[in-house]
């Protein structure tokens, strides 16, 4: 059931989303572009992605009648949020060609897996995790060395955006942090000196072909992502090409298929540290839809369905900067003279996810301002912050 030969290359195909967030969406706009309907599985009503669906089945990941419903229509599947059930997604690969597998999902989807794989691909990227020590039960504290300290207790599952995180200087407050996480599995990482974060975005086909997009260098407020400049402003030649070979070399050890994103640390002596991986398109990556030749969601559509893997060369300096529901307007956000100021600046370009409901901290669109230069794309981005406040 899932080698290329059966990859659905006839346009006109279903192609199933399991999720319906904003990735989701714009997976499906770019799938429609290349010929494709979409059938999204997800249990909220008017979601973002479902909104742009040929067709939404409005039910959990799980539902056995809606993953039959699914297997029989789509001819490849993939997923836009790395929490479904892995073992929705091996029922799935039973009768049809699943992108990412649900092994690699589950790699992703655990904190501890995933520092596992990166530490027995170490010695051949050269690249490690944090120091970090598993903690599975309250024994496991007494355990762990004054050397992790300060440290970052985080869940194994479930974490995203800075949530399922606390930060803990001493054993007395890694006790007290352990005892609010409900028994649940977690790691207790070393807190690293960051001198700045990146991204590296790869996909993979089935035939093991692989691309490796330009580094993305990442900028958070409260744990969420604010900013994507590419290309980075800081990382060095030579840093970037370990990051990318990196990146090559991990796709490639576990046999993914799809977009891929790993982020890095660079620390204030150089280092590079790799700290976590989405298996789906990510945050850090909306600036390739306009200034890459072929875009991430593109790129997932390809892969999953065996068409040639897109072009990854950028094509123009860009910033990308996410739309909260903080800075939302009552509602009035595309029509108040600041929006207009913003939406005149000639490198904007903004992309909405539909979300009524705006909520502090909730992602609802992002803009990308693409200039011939890398200067402009700033200036642009400084002058959006300011009117936006
Ligand atoms: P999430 O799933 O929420 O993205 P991350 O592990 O990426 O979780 O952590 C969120 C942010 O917290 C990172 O982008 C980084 O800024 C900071 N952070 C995480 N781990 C460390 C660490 N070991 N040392 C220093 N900062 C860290
Ligand atoms: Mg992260």
């Amino acid at each position: 059931p899932h080698t290329a030969a059966q990859l659905p290359n006839s346009s006109s195909s279903y192609l199933g989303m399991l999720g319906g967030g904003q990735l989701g969406r714009m997976f499906v706009h770019e799938a429609q572009a290349l010929g494709y309907k979409v059938l999204v599985l997800e249990p909220e009503a008017d979601c973002p992605a479902g909104q742009a669906a040929d067709q939404h089945i409005q039910a959990a990941y799980d539902d056995p009648a809606a993953l039959a419903k699914m297997a029989t229509l789509c001819a490849s599947i993939t997923t836009e949020f790395e929490n479904v059930p892995a073992s929705s997604l091996a029922w799935l690969a039973q009768t049809r060609f699943v992108a990412p597998s649900a092994a690699c999902v589950s790699i992703a989807q655990n904190r501890v897996e995933e520092k596992r794989f990166f530490s027995r691909c170490a010695a051949e990227t050269g690249i490690f995790p944090a120091p970090h020590a598993v903690i599975a039960s309250v024994a496991d504290l007494d355990a762990i060395g004054e050397d992790l300290f300060p440290g970052i207790l985080k869940t194994a599952r479930m974490g995203y955006d800075g949530k399922g995180q606390v930060r803990v200087k001493t054993l007395d407050e890694l006790h007290e942090a352990y005892a609010n996480m409900d028994g649940v599995l977690c790691v207790l990482e070393k807190m690293l000196p960051l001198a700045y974060e990146i991204s590296v975005l790869v996909a993979r086909g089935a035939d093991g072909e692989a691309v490796v997009y330009p580094i993305a260098e990442n900028v958070h407020r409260e744990g969420v992502l604010f900013t994507t400049t590419v290309p980075s402003p800081h990382v060095s030649p030579e840093a970037a090409s370990q990051a990318q070979q990196a990146a090559l070399k991990l796709i490639a050890d576990i046999d993914y298929v799809g977009v891929l994103c790993i982020e890095f640390f660079v620390l204030q002596d150089g280092t590079l540290t790799v700290n976590e991986m989405a298996p789906r398109p990510h945050n850090s990556g909306h600036y390739t839809m306009d200034a890459c030749m072929s875009s991430q969601f593109a790129q997932q559509v390809r892969a999953m369905t065996g068409l040639p893997l897109g072009d990854v060369r950028q094509h123009s300096p860009c910033v990308m900067l996410n739309i909260l529901g903080d800075v939302w307007f009552d509602g009035e956000t595309l029509r108040s003279p600041a929006w207009d100021q913003v939406l005149a600046l000639p490198s904007a370009h903004l992309h909405l996810y539909g979300k009524a409901e705006p909520r502090p901290g909730r992602k609802m669109g992002h803009i990308t301002f693409v200039a011939s230069s890398m200067e402009q794309a700033q200036a642009d981005l400084r002058s959006a912050c300011q009117l936006l406040g």
